[in-house]
């Protein structure tokens, strides 16, 4: 499930304008399986996008947004929102995730 998060509140956001994931497609930070995606798939999905994340010279300020947001969705700063501490809630329906 792409993660979600609104177009304004981006372009609010300062760090956004040096995220290194600024021209990656933003389904590669997904955390939930996307239809017809393998466990295995998924899995390698979230290391390339954590990857992404390790070059990132605004994964501090992502990773705080995401804590002071509670972003149940998605990979920032790097982490899953497991690993954020946070148990994502089953979503009713689909939204896009605007590109960071
Ligand atoms: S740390 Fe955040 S802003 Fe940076 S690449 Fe990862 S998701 Fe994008």
């Amino acid at each position: 499930m792409v993660r979600t998060l609104d177009q304004l509140e981006l372009s609010q956001r300062k760090y956004v304008k040096d995220a290194a994931c600024g021209s990656k497609n933003p389904r590669l930070f997904d955390t939930d399986r996307h239809k017809g995606e393998s466990e295995a798939r998924m899995a390698d999905r979230i290391v390339r996008a954590k990857a992404v994340c390790n070059t990132c010279p605004v994964v501090a300020e992502c990773f705080a947004d995401a804590r002071a947001n509670h972003y149940e969705h998605g990979i920032w700063g790097g982490l899953t929102p497991l690993e954020r501490g946070i148990i994502p809630r089953k979503r009713s329906g689909r939204r896009n995730r605007a590109k960071v």
